[in-house]
Parts: structure tokens; sequence; C-alpha cells
């Protein structure tokens, strides 16, 4: 290549060593030379594979041998007439390559240079780019002579052609996907900007690309005020350890209201000390209120809305811990079983008893308070935790419950549904092993509350 180059150069100089008088004009044979040299170093600076050289007021063209070679001619082929040059420039980009030129021919431009297909000695066309300079102008300015350089950009263009087409094709994809695909980067000073991102955008933020751009600000007043703390938080961390980016939150959206978002990017340092992630954010509305149903049915009665077992022993669980942690704390505990509660189905039917036992429910959560706990835990058996509350503070609650049942029972059809509740009643214990053995306890009260006739409340007594 090198060799190629160089060995155009020496023609190119030789012909313009031999061709002073040709030239004519005013300037002595030393200047001349010396105008030839600055020509050889001018095309040398365009170092193209190339060399040609105009005389614009002849029409006539010099070509260096690997110039022509470029189009698949041997060294002595070729016309030097412009018009056969223009001729084998491709017949859509003539037009612009003209004017161009004539651009340049009038000092509109400083060089000139264009990118065009030319057709080579077996018609074919490849792409070249030339680029050139008039070298001399007469008294009123009219180019007089042209130099310059052509270089085959054909595999360049293509790999540019095959390039946008990769762009293209992942833009496309990137698009099609319900989410948004992006490259986020946060730079040294803590200013983040979405350089790409995909039209999922639309939909998860209710943004365009444009708006986050140079910027994510945009994005950070959609983020929920609840999770915007987090989603910073999140993305530092990231970046500090260089770990992956997962977070969910919540964005507030002028369409589609409130929502979740899950976002998951891996983070790249980049050589300015900016952290750049590539990832993708999802649309976890759905997931996360299904996940909520979930909860709620593995942990709500559905007949009473109360929590179930299970939860409710947990809650109870984190009682005793609480309890366990404060020096003199204290808790109450009831045991509450309807009475005869058979008999009630057996006379007025199983759906009346479920009315009885929702009603019931609800009396018992009109009477506690905030941060009591109200279970069901079994068919017509309910626990209640009374946090802080005395073992008498319980009995008077119990009464209450009792009274309230006797006040106001269910009604059905006019009649009141007369329902009695006994109920065992014991203190939760930092020594027990868990919520259970006050539970329990408060068991063993209510079966002597049975046995002594119902409708009764029963304190735990030591065997
Ligand atoms: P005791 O005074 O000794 O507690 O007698 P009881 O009849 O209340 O006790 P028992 O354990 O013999 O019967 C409980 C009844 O509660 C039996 C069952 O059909 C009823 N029960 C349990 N769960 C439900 C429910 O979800 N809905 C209705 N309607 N009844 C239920
Ligand atoms: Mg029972
Ligand atoms: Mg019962």
């Amino acid at each position: 290549m090198l060799t190629t180059f160089l060995r155009d150069l020496a023609t190119l100089a030789a012909r313009a060593l031999l061709r002073p008088q040709a030239a004519g004009g005013p300037l002595g044979s030393a200047s001349r030379f010396e105008e030839n040299h600055n020509l050889v170093t001018l095309a040398l600076t365009g170092s193209g594979t190339g060399l040609w050289d105009r005389d614009v007021v002849t029409g006539e063209i010099h070509y260096s041998p690997a110039w022509k070679a470029l189009l698949g001619y041997g060294p002595h082929e070729l016309s030097t007439r412009i018009e056969d040059a223009y001729e084998r420039v491709h017949p859509a980009d003539l037009a612009h390559v003209q004017a161009t030129m004539q651009a340049h021919f009038d000092n509109k431009t400083d060089s000139y240079a264009v990118e065009h297909r030319i057709r080579r000695k077996d018609g074919s066309y490849i792409w070249i780019c030339s680029r050139g300079k008039v070298v001399s102008r007469d008294s009123e300015g009219r180019a007089q002579r042209m130099v310059g350089t052509s270089t085959d950009i054909t595999a360049l263009r293509e790999t540019a052609e095959s390039l946008q087409h990769t762009i293209d094709l992942i833009t496309n994809l990137t698009n099609e996907v319900p989410g948004l695909v992006f490259q986020y980067r946060l730079g040294a000073d803590g200013r983040g900007a979405f350089p790409y991102a995909s039209d999922g955008i639309r939909d998860v933020y209710e943004l365009t690309p444009a708006d986050v751009m140079l910027s994510a600000d945009a994005i950070e007043a959609r983020i929920d005020p609840r999770d915007i703390a987090a989603y910073r938080r999140s993305l530092r961390d990231s970046a500090a350890n260089l770990t992956p980016w997962h977070l969910e939150y919540r964005v507030n959206l002028p369409r589609q209201g409130t929502c979740w978002r899950q976002g998951d990017a891996r983070p790249q340092r980049m050589p300015d000390g900016s952290t750049l992630w590539h990832g993708f954010i999802s649309d976890a509305t759905d997931r996360k209120r299904i996940e909520a149903e979930l909860q709620e049915l593995a942990t709500i009665d559905h007949l009473t809305q109360l929590p179930n077992r299970r939860h409710f022993t947990f809650q109870s669980e984190a009682e005793l811990t609480r309890l366990r942690n404060a020096e003199t704390g204290i808790a109450a505990v009831l045991m509450l079983d309807l009475d005869h509660f058979k008999a009630l189905n057996d006379r007025w039917g199983h759906a009346l008893g479920d009315r009885a036992l929702s009603h019931f429910a609800q009396l018992l959560r009109a009477e506690a308070r905030i941060g009591d706990l109200v279970g069901r835990i079994g068919g017509e058996e309910f626990a209640v935790v009374l946090p802080h509350a005395s073992t008498d503070e319980a009995i008077a609650f119990a009464q209450r419950v009792q009274r309230r049942i006797d006040e106001a029972p269910l009604v059905d059809g006019g009649l009141p549904i007369a329902l009695t509740v006994s109920i065992g009643i014991d203190g939760m214990r930092s020594t027990d092993a868990g919520a259970y053995q006050a539970l329990s306890r408060c068991d063993k009260a209510l079966y002597v509350a049975k046995e002594r006739g119902r409708n009764r409340i029963e304190i735990y007594e030591e065997q």
C-alpha cells in the first residue's frame, strides 16, 4: 500500500517536473518546482489511494497509476478528458458531484470532497471518496488547476450499511419488547442520563426517548416519593460495587396512575469515571397485585376478614419477642369460643351460622384498639392479644364482648339470634417458648369455662 502510494507520488512529482513549460504562465521554473512540491504535499495530506491532477482551463485530467488501478485500468489506459471522467460517474450521483465541484470552483468552499459511485472498466460500480483543492486561480479568481485524491470506500460503506442494518435490527427488536430496554449513564458528577431508551419508555414512564437522552430528571420526577430514596440508593450501590441493579418500585404516571416497575441492569465503569448500565424495566403491576392477593389469601380468613390462625400466630410471636426485649412488658391473651354453635347451625342453617360468625368478628374488631391482635383460629374459635394489658384489663375486655353480643345480637328476619361466648384468659410470659404456650393456657381456662356452664370468663390457674 505504502509502496504504491510512494510510486504514485514519484510519478506525479516527475510529471510535474517535466511540465513546467507546458503549464506556462508567468512563474519561473524555481517557483513552479516549489508549487509542484506543494501540490504533492497537498495530495499527500489527502493520502488516498489514487491521485489526480486536473487542468480546469483545458479540461485535461491526469491520474496516477494507482488511481487507474482502482478502476481496473492499466497505467497507460484511460483518456485524459474531463468529459470522459464525468461519463464514468454514476448517473444518479453526477449532478451532486458537479454541483459540489462548481461550488469549490466558485470559491464557496475551501476544498472539494464528495462520495460517489464510479464505473470501473468491467462496468461494475465502486464507491469512492474524492477530495481535492484548486491550487491555482487566474487574476479574476477563476480556477485553473486542481489536484486531489480518490479512495475506494466501497468496503467501508458496506460495513457502515451492515452496521446500520444491525442498529436498525436492534432498535426494531428492542422497540417490540414489552418493556423499556435502556442504557443509563451516571456521571462522576452524579448526573444521570439515558443515552439509549427503547420505545417502551412510552408505556413504562409515559415519556419519549428524547425526554431522557440528556437528563434522567424526567424519570426521577415520575418515581413515587415513597420509593425515590431506595431508587437512588440502589443505583449508587450498584455503581460503587459494580453489582447488578435490581429494584421493584412504584411510579406515578399521568395516564396509568400508580404502577409497579421492576428494573434489572448490569453496570460497567467507563474510562471517564462514569458508570454505564445496560438493562431492562418491565411492568410489575399485575404481579404485585397478584402477590398482594395471594398474601391476603394466605393471611386473611375470607368469611370474617380476620387474620387466620397462621397469621395470628405469626403476629403473636412478634408480640412475644417485643415482650422479651422489654424489661417489664406485659400482654394479655384471650381465647373465645362460641357456645353451642353446632346447635345454632342445626337450628338456623349453616348460612346463618356464617353470618353469626362474621357478626361476632365485627363485634370483636370494634372492641379492639389499634395494636390489639384479633384472629380467627378455628371454626367458631377466636383469639385476641392485648399488648400492655393486665389480666384485669383482659377481663374487662371479655366482659365488654359478652355484653355487646348480648345487647346487639345478629338479627334475622326481625328475630334476634341469641349467642353467648366462653372466654379463657392468661398473660403472655417472656419465658414462653412460643406464642402457642399462652394460647394453650387460655384453651385450658376456656375448657373450664365450658365445664362450669358456658357464657363465662375464666383465668388460667396452675394445676
Ligand atoms: P361448645 O359450646 O362446646 O363450644 O359447643 P359447639 O357446638 O359450639 O362446639 P362444637 O365444637 O361441637 O361445634 C362447633 C361447630 O361450629 C361445628 C361446626 O359445624 C361449626 N362451624 C365451624 N366452622 C363453621 C363455619 O365456618 N361456618 C358455620 N356456619 N359453622 C361452622
Ligand atoms: Mg369450638
Ligand atoms: Mg363452640
